[in-house]
Order: structure tokens, then sequence, then C-alpha cells
């Protein structure tokens, strides 16, 4: 036939939204939209922290994407993409091929391992379902197997690499779970140490001070163990070597220390850096007006030339504009141009505690933690109106 073939890979955040919006703007068979992910759910990345750490469920983390996409409009397709050929507009996946006239890629991040030795072998990331999962029972299994050995206090040294967000709020749930990990064990709490290491000069870096300074006096009162300015250098199966020589024994490390853009991005052929994409305006590869590129794979650079830090605010936003632009790419209309407009930052510091920066305030502890309740719940509310909201927003 002589409809388009828009085919979307990934189903994340900015995927989701994309999908979405393109079946609300498309006429009846003015285009064939398929969507590729690797799971047949949706999980919301900015909510990982708290099923790592064992402090939330994974039921409230994902939803199937069959109940955000109207399968009469869109093709659900449960696969692995395993290249992009742009030259013959192909995409290959573990069980198939599909051929397209335009394709969106949101396929999100990995994490960077910046070449340090042994971290992709020992280290642990928070990045999907599955890699937290793995997390929160790795946990439980030290706390079984140090009751077996009580010799081996170094099963209760926790690290992780990296005080960004994704550490600060994943190290901050970590803190939150283990009390209660040592009463269910029968542990003495004061055996338990958690270490956060952080390359860089401060917490958080780039972040409002005031705030930083107050993030890290929480998380010190609920028993973090900061490691400020030292890189880790090397990874070990039982431990982590730092900068200055030191050596912390453990055998969990939980690595934070960055993203890049996802390998096969790099492979299809794109000019990147770390494996993300400076898109054009339009959210187009340069080169390709017919291939967009959004969220953790692409770089946009804001009013002072400044890459716009990857989240999920500017993949959503970066997904309505794309649709937008695949619908006047098809019926010949003029594309707009995306401006990310920025809502500001919240970061959770586990129950009750937060930090926000919004519209030139900023906002701490429970007003900030309500804050984090909102945005979270405003997502639920965009992809999924008020059934979502109920099935699987926080409320307490
Ligand atoms: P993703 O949301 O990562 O989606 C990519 C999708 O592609 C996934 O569904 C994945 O399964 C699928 N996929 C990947 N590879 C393949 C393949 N080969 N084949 C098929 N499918 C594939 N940002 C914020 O704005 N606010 C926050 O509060 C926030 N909190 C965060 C907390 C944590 C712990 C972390 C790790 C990140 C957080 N972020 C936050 C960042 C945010 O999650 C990302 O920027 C966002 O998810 C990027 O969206 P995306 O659409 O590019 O990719
Ligand atoms: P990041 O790149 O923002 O932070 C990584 C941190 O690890 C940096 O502070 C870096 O200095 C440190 N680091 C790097 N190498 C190190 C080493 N060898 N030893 C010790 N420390 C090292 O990565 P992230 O925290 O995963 O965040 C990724 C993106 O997701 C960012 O854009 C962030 O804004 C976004 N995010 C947002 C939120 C939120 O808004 N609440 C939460 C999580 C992530």
């Amino acid at each position: 036939s002589t409809i388009p073939k828009i085919v979307i890979l990934g189903a994340g955040y900015g995927g989701i939204l994309t999908a979405q919006r393109l079946q609300k703007e498309l006429n009846y068979n003015e285009a064939d939209v398929t969507l590729v992910n690797r799971h047949d759910y949706h999980y919301f990345t900015t909510h990982l922290h708290m099923p790592a750490a064992g402090t939330d469920s994974i039921e409230h983390t994902r939803v199937s994407i069959s109940k955000l996409i109207d399968e009469f409009k869109i093709d659900l397709v449960k696969s692995n993409v395993k290249e992009i050929r742009l030259s013959d507009r192909k995409v290959i996946l573990q069980d198939g091929t599909l051929s397209f006239d335009y394709l969106v890629i949101a396929l999100g991040g990995e994490p960077e391992s910046f070449g340090i030795p042994g971290l992709s072998e020992y280290a642990m990331t928070i990045r999907s379902i599955n890699s937290v999962r793995l997390i929160r029972e790795h946990i439980e299994y030290q706390f079984a197997l140090y009751k077996l050995d009580e010799s081996r206090t170094d099963r209760l040294n926790f690290v992780v690499g990296g005080a960004g967000f994704s550490g600060i709020e994943f190290v901050a749930e970590l803190a939150d779970r283990i009390p209660r990990l040592c009463k269910e064990y029968d542990v003495d709490p004061s055996l338990v140490n958690i270490y956060n290491v952080e390359a860089a000069p401060a917490i958080l870096p780039g972040f409002d001070s005031e705030l930083v300074e107050y993030a890290q006096n929480v998380l010190v009162k609920k028993g973090v163990q900061f490691k400020i300015g030292i890189a880790i250098k090397e990874c070990m199966e039982d431990g982590v070597v730092l900068a200055n020589g030191e050596v912390i024994r453990s055998a969990t490390v939980v690595w934070t220390g960055g993203i890049r853009g996802n390998r096969l991005v790099e492979a299809a052929g794109f000019e990147t850096s770390r494996g993300r994409v400076m898109v054009d305006e339009y959210l187009h590869a340069p080169g390709y007006e017919h291939v967009f590129i959004i969220g953790d794979n692409s770089i946009m650079l804001n009013p002072e030339g400044r890459p716009y830090p990857p989240t999920a605010q500017i993949a959503m936003q970066q997904g309505v504009t794309c649709a937008q632009n695949v619908v006047a790419s098809i019926r010949n209309k003029e594309l707009k141009k995306f401006a990310f407009s920025n809502k500001g930052t919240v970061a959770s510091l586990g129950k009750g505690e937060a930090v926000a920066s919004a519209f030139g305030k900023k906002y701490k502890g429970w007003v900030a933690a309500q804050i984090k309740k909102l945005v979270d719940i405003r997502y639920l509310f965009i992809i999924g109106g008020i059934p979502l909201v109920l099935k699987k927003g926080r409320f307490l």
C-alpha cells in the first residue's frame, strides 16, 4: 500500500508520548504505526530507585502498554531491536524485520562505565524492572548470607557509585530500608555501612547549593556515609578501589555514575557523542528528514549552548513535538520547532523528604516530598487518566 509506515523504537517516556499523540492526531488509514518494545509493559524509570531498594513494589512501577495505547490504531510488537539499517530503511528485530518510512528512536540510555575496570562485570545498575529486581534480591541475600557467617561483616557494606540524582534518590531509599532489613534478619544496625562515593567536589553537581547542603544533611542523618571528591577507579567482586587507594570491601556495588546513549544508535552510523545524537530543532537526526531521535539518545542545547540534561521531562515533551512533526511531514505541512519548557527538578530523599527547585523557588522537606508525589501523579494522569492514577498512584 502507499500508506506511510511509522515505526517507534522504545516505549519509555518519549516513545509512549509519541505513540499516544500519533494515535490522537492521525486520521483513519493515514499511516501504519508500529511501537516496538522489549517488554509488554512500560516502566516508570523515575520510580525505579524505590523497587531497587525494596521500599515499593514492582507493580507500582510499571503498567501494561496495552492499557496506554489503542491497539486498533497502533501495532504493538514485543521484541528486541537488534539493528537500525538507515540505508534500506529497516529495523532488524530479534525475530523479524520491520521497514519504515518514518522512524522514531526512543530507546533510552544505557549505564556509562567510562571504561572503569570491573564495573560492567561486578556492579549493578538502576535501568529497568529486571535490573532493579536483581539489586533488591541481592541486598536481601547479603543479609541472609551474613546470618550464616557473622564474621563476614563486609556483606553489610553497601556501596553506591555516583551521587547524581539517581545515586542520591537510591541511597535515600536504601537508608530507609536498612532498619527494616535489620529487624527482619536480626542484624545489629550499627554493623551496616552505606557508602556513597562521588568524584565531583559535591553531591548533586550543578544543583542549587543550599538544596545540596540540605540533602546531604538529611542523608547523613539517615546513616549515609559520603566520600566526596574521590572517584571509584576499580570495581572488584568483593569491593571497590578509590582514587586515593582506599579499598571498601563490599559484595554490593550499585553504579549510578552516569548514562550514555544506546549502543544501537552508535552502531546505526550516526555521529554521536557518548552514544547520543545532536538533533536539529525539529528533532531530526542530522541529514535524515525521516528519522527522529528523542529522549536520552538525543542531545539538544539550551539557549546558553549547554546540553539539556537527559530527563523524563524533556523526553515527554519531545515525544509530543515529534509526533506532531511526523504528522506534519506526512501531510507536507510546516514542522514545529521544539522548545523545552522546564517545570523544575525534584529529587526524593526517601520517606517524607525531598528537595525541589521550580520556577525560581526552592522547596525542602515535606513540601518538596508532596511536590514529588504530584509530579508522579501528573505523569500517570497524562498517560493513563484517572484510572491509572487510582491504580498506580501513591498518595501516602
Ligand atoms: P526510557 O524511558 O529509558 O525508555 C526506553 C525504552 O526502550 C524502554 O522501555 C526499554 O525497555 C526500551 N528498549 C531499550 N532498548 C531496547 C531494544 N534494544 N529493543 C526494544 N526495546 C528497547 N527524569 C526526570 O525528569 N525526573 C525524575 O524524577 C527522574 N528520576 C529518575 C530516577 C532514576 C532512578 C533514573 C535512573 C532516572 C530518572 N530520570 C528522571 C531520568 C529519566 O528516567 C530518563 O531521562 C527517561 O527515562 C528517558 O526517557 P526515554 O524515552 O529516552 O527512555
Ligand atoms: P549523572 O551523570 O547525573 O550523575 C552521575 C554522578 O556520578 C556524577 O555526579 C558524577 O560526578 C559521578 N561519577 C562519575 N564517575 C564517577 C566515579 N568514577 N566515581 C565516583 N563518582 C563518579 O547520572 P544520573 O544520576 O544517573 O542521572 C542521569 C540523568 O537522569 C540526569 O540528567 C538526571 O538529571 C536525570 N535524573 C533526574 C532525577 C530527578 O529529577 N529526580 C533523578 C534521577 C536522574
